[in-house]
């Protein structure tokens, strides 16, 4: 069983690439389970056809802990098990509780079956520190992909979260397994984040295409792959479920100073663009 992590900035296409990556690995006939960990909670929404999955947190409020595993795990697309961990409101408490809670809960009730060969967690956030660390601090996952785009803070929370990991990396098996592009068709993209995670002693393990059929999937509460199984995008979606499966490049990050990022983005043009809106 690989337990993978994915971590990007908010928005930057964590879950829609999550899912889509996850129905390209099901027509690979793999089995998988994904946790979201982001309070939102909209980690699984497509692949549950939008069905509203109740968070464990929530769940947890209403019964306690004597609760059927059906309760909080819900089978989506082709068999792929949901779950999402959730969270307390917005400033409220601590926001990685419910992903402690929810992997110990998963434990208990046995939901780590040995058919799964897959796990993802979809976690939250620019910043790998208390809770949102804990897929990865607890040593459950061991594998971590980080979606970026070529936009600067896409690439400042990029760097940031391979500083978190190169710290748990040093004192367990975590493993950074490479950057997933997930394009902003900023210029020279492909080439900005192959150097970028080159600095990282990683890997570019692929590059998707930004292309509006992924809202039109959205808005049906579908993966592409589902929504339109023959389109460009899907193909996409199932290369990256691919170059995933077949990966053998982990490493322990190298992350970069904010100079040497900067840098980075002035060699590849990025902030061009800003110097000429200045005048
Ligand atoms: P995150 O989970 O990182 O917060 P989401 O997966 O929710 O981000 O994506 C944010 C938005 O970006 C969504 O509305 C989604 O439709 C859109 N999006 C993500 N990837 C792509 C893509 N490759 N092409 C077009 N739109 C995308
Ligand atoms: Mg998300």
């Amino acid at each position: 069983m690989r337990q993978v992590a994915i971590y990007g900035k908010g928005g930057i296409g964590k879950s829609t690439t999550t899912q889509n990556l996850t129905a390209g690995l099901i027509e690979l006939g793999k089995q998988v389970m994904i946790v979201g960990c982001d309070p939102k909670g909209d980690s699984t929404r497509l692949l549950l056809n939008g069905l509203a999955q109740k968070t464990v947190l929530d769940t947890l409020r209403g019964v306690g802990e004597n609760i059927p595993l059906d309760s909080i795990l819900k089978v989506g697309y082709k068999g792929t098990r949901c779950v999402e961990s959730g969270g307390p409101e917005p400033g409220v408490g601590c926001a990685g509780r419910g992903i402690i809670t929810a992997i110990g809960l998963l434990e208990r009730l046995g939901a780590y079956t040995e058919d799964l060969d897959y796990v993802f967690y979809d976690v939250l956030g620019d910043v790998v520190c208390g809770g949102f660390a804990m897929p990865i601090r607890e040593g459950k996952a061991k594998e971590i992909y980080i979606v970026a785009s070529g936009e600067m803070m896409a690439l400042y929370a990029a760097n940031n979260i391979a500083k978190g990991i190169q710290r748990y990396a040093r004192k367990g098996g975590v493993r950074l397994g490479g950057i997933i592009c997930n394009s902003r068709n900023v210029d020279r993209e492909n080439e900005l984040l192959r150097a970028f995670a080159k600095e990282l002693s990683s890997q570019l393990i692929y590059d998707v295409p930004r292309h509006n059929i992924v809202q039109h999937a959205e808005i049906r509460r579908k993966t592409v792959i589902e929504y339109q199984p023959e389109s460009s995008q899907a193909k996409e979606y199932r290369q990256l479920a691919r170059a995933i499966d077949e990966n053998t490049h982990f490493v322990i990050p190298t992350p970069m100073t904010q100079d040497r990022l900067e840098e980075i983005l002035l060699e590849f043009g990025l902030l061009d663009n800003l110097e000429e809106y200045e005048i």
